[in-house]
């Protein structure tokens, strides 16, 4: 069935891009539905609905009142919500529709119309025009090679939104299905060289659209406009009595389109929600309330105001993923005083700070490319106010989420709230199965963190979730191994199904040597032998433990697996793995640091020469000082 079937109607009387099914349906790959005056695209759980209908049309010569068209749109957004299943919604229209939550995310802009015949461009507008006829030919042209490669060149060289930069890879696709759509061309007049490009529709009898431009970097100045006058051009000639010149976008297009006059500008309100299909007895996993842990007026609301090009490139190119886990250091701050870390043993130069909503909103372009998001550095990440609106944040974004903590926090009121902002995993740390093995954790007796655990338990009771999951993060210290023998029946006791044991890896003062396993140490055959049987036992009662002991020689890839994971501080700051980063006031010679995303866009500082040239070193068998008896290199999980 063709993809714009019963969507021609429509099309005819379409005023903005968006109801023009072939554009939408070529550059999103999503499945048009007309309902009424809407078109739903939909694509699995997605759905987005344009909401235009006939009454805010500038080209009416009366225009009804605004109570009518208010009432128009709120009709034609609730019936076709009737008929969609989809649970993500986007509304596109002149007004938040009044079926949309409180809490639902919404972004503003305006599309500029001209109405045709165009009047007389003022002094200025027709000295530019004059040149680049001196500059330019413009023709009709079928897309082709030269066209593509034109439109990468712009498409890298602009910081285009991603959504945009992928419609931009469609646009010959859109041509090919639009038989309505035709792409201009300007070329030098010595030598031919194609300078710009931009594409008209007219497949709507009363409005013609400015779809597109581009141009190469030495295009001269005047260009744009003599291509955007061709596409006016061609609309006068059709008969059009408006032409639509799309949304404002930005400063320097808005002010390039105010050049051409007075155009009459109609609201573009993209309203987003999540709708939870709610039948007796099901479990939901609680999505909506991820979004409304995200308020418009944060800095977090990047991550909901997610333009609807964004979602349509997603379903077109699926969701490519190439960061496997991006560590977050939510906080520093601990209430512990644990004998074998940095926050006890160097707190003379500790650096106590919370991560600000601008740090984690700067780190969004990485975050929305990452499979896992872990919250957690050096420190107890519960004591940060934004932790929730972070977990939210991410889940937004798509990610998996989880977080370790010291357990101290979790009181009934918070593990409700861990229920609810979507978490999928949260460990609680310990050194031992009793309070005597966890008294390394000074400052967090083990009935505190058993207490936390049965809170979090209730609260996933009382919401029907079964996340997030509960893990162990136990740490074997060398003087405690045979305690270990212990933690089936501890996880029995907790009911918690996953354990994951790791030994000491970062050395926070000089005497804790002997608590740490080197590699090839001779003790390691006894740790080993404990962890087998205890593993052993918790799968014969269907849990699990997985345990990490260094091997005898360095692997290529560390245990933090620093070619697709990295860290960031409280302050923004990305290095390889959370040990080249400990919060100290004092620059300390073991720490890595690339760039911080306050000053530098995050996929800017993976990119940047240093970083790769580490992770380089790191995969050969030269890494850097720091990773040369670093006990990731050259631990095994089992
Ligand atoms: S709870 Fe974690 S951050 Fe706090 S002192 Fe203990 S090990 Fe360090
Ligand atoms: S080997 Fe290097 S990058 Fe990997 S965990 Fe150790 S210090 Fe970090």
């Amino acid at each position: 069935m063709s993809p714009v079937r019963g969507c021609a109607p429509l099309t005819a009387q379409a005023y903005v891009m968006e109801q023009v099914a072939e554009y939408a349906v070529a550059v999103g790959g999503m499945r048009a539905i007309p309902y009424d005056s809407c078109i739903a695209y939909e694509e699995g759980q997605h759905c987005v609905i344009v909401a235009y209908p006939p009454e805010y049309d500038p080209a009416l010569p009366t225009p009804p009142p605004a109570g009518a068209c208010i009432a128009a749109l709120n009709t034609a957004v609730e019936r076709a919500l009737a008929h969609s299943r989809c649970t993500s919604v986007t509304v596109l229209a002149p007004n938040r529709p009044a079926v949309a939550p409180l809490d639902a995310a919404v972004h503003t802009d305006a599309y500029a119309f001209l109405p045709l015949p165009l009047s007389a461009p003022d002094a200025k507008l027709r000295n530019m025009l004059r040149r680049a006829s001196r500059e330019c030919v413009i023709a009709r042209e079928p897309m082709g090679e030269e066209h593509e490669t034109l439109l990468q060149h712009f498409c890298r060289s602009h910081a285009l939104e991603e959504g945009t930069s992928s419609i931009y890879a469609n646009i010959g696709q859109y041509l090919a299905s639009s038989p309505a759509a035709v792409l201009f061309t300007a070329r030098a007049v010595d030598n031919a060289r194609l300078l710009a490009l931009a594409v008209g529709e007219y497949a709507s009898l009363t409005t013609a659209f400015y779809m597109f431009a581009a141009r190469a970097a030495s295009c001269p100045p005047g260009v744009a406009d003599a291509l955007l006058l061709a596409v006016i051009r061609e609309a006068e000639k059709l008969g059009h009595s408006q032409i639509n010149l799309g949304l404002g976008i930005n400063e320097g297009i808005r002010r390039f389109k105010q050049k051409w006059g007075h155009a009459h500008l109609l609201p573009y309100v993209e309203t987003s929600w999540k709708r939870i299909p709610r039948r007796s007895g099901t479990t939901v996993r609680p999505d909506a309330a991820a979004f409304a842990a995200v308020p418009d007026s944060s800095p977090l609301s990047v991550y909901t105001a997610r333009p609807w090009t964004d979602r349509l490139r997603r379903a077109l190119f699926g969701d490519e993923r190439p960061f496997d886990c991006v560590q977050v250091e939510v906080t520093s701050l601990c209430p512990g005083q644990c004998s074998y870390c940095p926050h006890t043993t160097r707190r003379d130069v500790w650096k106590n700070r919370h991560m600000a909503e601008e740090t984690f909103a700067a780190l969004h372009p990485i975050v929305r490319r990452a499979r896992r998001v872990h919250l957690q550095g050096w420190g107890e990440p519960l004591l940060n106010p934004c932790f929730f609106s972070f977990a939210s944040a991410a889940r937004l974004a798509g990610c998996a989420v989880s977080t370790t903590t010291c357990g101290l926090h979790v009181t009934a009121n918070t593990a409700r709230k861990l229920v609810d902002c979507g978490l999928d995993i949260v460990a609680f740390s310990l050194t031992g199965v009793d309070e005597a093995g966890n008294a390394f954790r000074k400052g967090i007796p083990l009935s505190a963190v058993t207490a936390g655990i049965a809170a979090l338990q209730e609260a996933r009771r009382q919401a029907k979730s079964p996340v997030p999951h509960i893990h162990l993060a136990y740490l074997l210290l060398v003087s405690q191994v045979e305690a270990v023998i212990g933690l089936p029946a501890l996880m029995a006791r907790l009911n918690v199904s996953t354990a994951i044991v790791s030994t000491l890896d970062y050395m926070a003062a000089p005497e804790l040597q002997d608590e740490a396993f080197a590699p090839g140490d001779r003790r390691i055959g006894a740790a080993l032998d404990v962890l087998r049987r205890a593993a052993a036992q918790a799968e014969a009662e269907g849990r699990h433990i997985h345990y990490g002991l260094p091997g005898t020689t360095p692997r290529r890839e560390c245990a933090e697996h620093i070619q697709s994971c990295l860290y960031v501080d409280a302050e923004g700051e990305c290095s390889p793995c959370v040990y080249c980063n400990p919060p100290f006031v004092q620059q300390d010679e073991g720490r890595r640091v690339f760039g911080t995303v306050r000053h530098t866009a995050p996929l800017k500082i993976w990119d940047s020469l240093e970083f790769c040239r580490f992770r380089t070193a790191q995969a050969s068998e030269r890494p850097d000082e720091i990773c040369l008896a670093c006990p990731k290199r050259f631990e095994r999980l089992v």
